[in-house]
């Protein structure tokens, strides 16, 4: 199964993901996680930092580079859930492209829709635990203004697919789950 997750920051996408990776043994490949692993001192890495700072996304040609590497290891081949990618309607054509290529599709796009001002409440409680240097009060409007213009017409790209699914991420996060899992259940 492979599986794209589209929502706005702090709709719980990671959080989900990862249950879902416990549950299925799918892999988790999480954009956000994968750039800012990326070492720090490395120019690569300030160059990363330099958008995720301020909100802003990387450039399409850089995530494109570290997904497609990432889609080589044999543990891909058979699926796996997109988290945060792709983020603009350039990321999701080259993806269509890529997979073709592979002679592969995607199952299908869970958009995980909430309501922006339950968002920011929560990202800035994300950022009390998890110390996030991008979960600031400027940083998260920024973000969930480049969600409204660089990735919701994401979701028009794939609704021209008949792809997407959408659940309601205001609900608690174990009920959000049990949806998640009766929609994948649906597609095995
Ligand atoms: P996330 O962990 O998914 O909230 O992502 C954190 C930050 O990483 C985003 O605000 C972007 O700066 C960057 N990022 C993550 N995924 C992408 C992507 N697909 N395209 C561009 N930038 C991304």
């Amino acid at each position: 199964m492979r599986i794209v997750f589209i929502g706005p920051p702090g709709a719980g996408k990671g959080t989900q993901c990862k249950r879902l990776t416990e549950r299925y043994g799918i892999p988790h490949l999480s954009t956000g996680e994968m750039l800012r692993a990326v070492d720090r001192d490395s120019a690569l890495g300030r160059l990363i930092a330099s958008y995720i700072n301020v909100g802003r996304l990387a450039p399409d040609y850089l995530v494109m580079r570290i997904v497609k590497k990432r889609l080589l290891d044999p543990d891909c081949v058979p699926g796996c859930l997109f988290d945060g990618f792709p983020r603009t309607v350039a990321q999701a054509e080259l993806l269509d492209e890529h997979l073709r290529d592979q002679q592969q599709r995607l199952t299908c796009v869970i958009h995980l829709n909430a309501d922006p001002a339950m968002l920011v409440q929560r990202m800035l409680r994300r950022a009390e635990l998890e110390n996030r240097i991008d979960d600031t009060e400027q940083t998260i409007a920024q973000r969930l203004e480049v969600f409204e213009q660089q990735t919701r017409p994401v979701l028009d790209h794939y609704h021209a697919q008949s792809l997407v699914r959408t659940v309601d991420a205001a609900l608690e996060p174990a009920q959000v789950f049990d949806q998640l899992c009766a929609i994948l259940d649906s597609l095995a």
